[in-house]
């Protein structure tokens, strides 16, 4: 492990004045990525702030109209709570799949944001819920619709000395449902090959679907909406043959890579496998 100085701040200023300071100055959350990447060069740091002592990124809370999701908060603490409110069912799903349950205790969702994997569990879900990314620096703060947060593999649109702060979810309105669903080769402590996350809200008395949202990993350089199939089911009664054509459509916004993971084919072929069952499971939440 390279050598590095190590702050662990208790207030977003102190936080911020450490960001903000000359050299190559890393967040730390959880962790679980940037420590490994640091053991193994794949980052440096002069200086790492830790931020879970930092109070203002550990509010977790919901008003009824909104789910706020400090970014320091970990995958455990987000399970349990949304689990208990409802609502943001493909984020339950999500989070329970990262890493293991020890994995899980310390990493944060805000770590998986900001570490931008395109196989990132958390970020379909968040995408599909229509998350907002909240940021902080010294000289003020930003709101990114967190589609625009990413800005390729392991890069964020943050600037230097700018943190994510919490991620806001507006609430889903009745008669909506969502599921997030990965295929990775084993049962768990793998990445992605691919993921889906689904959400539709209906008109439950037509079955017309009056909100889609979908949003694929790692089949591209960032985490994608599939746009065109939204755009498809929106307007359209639910029934089997809207959802196979659902899932067709969206294998377009996929543009994968080859790799030791899988094929480029085979991963179109999991997203067309994934958008439907995450359809499914949505219709089967509605009923
Ligand atoms: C064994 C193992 C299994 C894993 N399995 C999975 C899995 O199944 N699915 C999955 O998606 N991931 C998995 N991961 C990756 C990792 O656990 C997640 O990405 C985790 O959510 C990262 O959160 P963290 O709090 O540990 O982030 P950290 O490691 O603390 O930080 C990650 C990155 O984000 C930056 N950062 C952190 N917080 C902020 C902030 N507030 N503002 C700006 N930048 C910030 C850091 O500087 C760093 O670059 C696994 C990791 C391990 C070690």
């Amino acid at each position: 492990m390279p050598n590095f100085d190590y702050e662990a701040p208790t207030s977003l200023a102190r936080a911020l004045e450490l960001l903000s300071r000359p050299g190559e100055v890393r967040a730390l959350a959880g962790g679980t990525d940037i420590i490994d990447q640091l053991k193994n060069n794949r980052r440096n740091a002069d200086l790492v702030v830790d931020l879970k002592r930092v109070p203002e990124l550990l509010t977790l809370e919901s008003n009824g109209s909104r789910l706020r999701i400090g970014s320091a908060v970990s995958c455990t603490d987000v399970h349990k709570f949304t689990l208990e409110k409802g609502g943001f069912s493909a984020l339950t799903e999500a989070v329970e799949l990262v890493g293991s349950i020890h994995i899980q205790n310390r990493a944060s969702v805000g770590g998986n944001v900001c570490n931008a994997a395109p196989s990132a569990d958390t970020i379909p879900s968040l995408l599909i819920h229509e998350a907002v990314a909240h940021t902080a620096s010294a000289s003020g703060g930003r709101e990114i619709p967190l589609i625009d947060f990413f800005a390729g593999p392991g890069q964020t649109v943050l600037q230097k000395g700018e943190i994510l702060k919490e991620l806001v979810l507006p609430a889903s309105s009745a008669n909506t449902a969502s599921a997030y669903l990965r295929f990775i080769p084993r049962n768990e402590m793998d990445i992605a090959v691919a993921g889906v996350g689904s959400l539709i809200e209906i008109n439950p008395s037509t079955k017309v679907v009056t909100k889609a949202r979908i949003a694929l990993a790692s089949v591209a350089p960032t985490p994608v909406r599939a746009y065109a199939a939204e755009k498809f089911l929106e307007g359209t009664v639910i029934d089997a043959v809207a959802i196979d054509k659902t899932a067709d459509i969206a294998v377009g916004s996929a543009v994968p890579i080859t790799d030791v993971r899988g094929s480029a084919e085979y991963r179109k072929e999991l997203i067309r496998v994934l958008t439907k069952r995450t359809l499914n499971i949505c219709m089967e939440r509605l009923a």
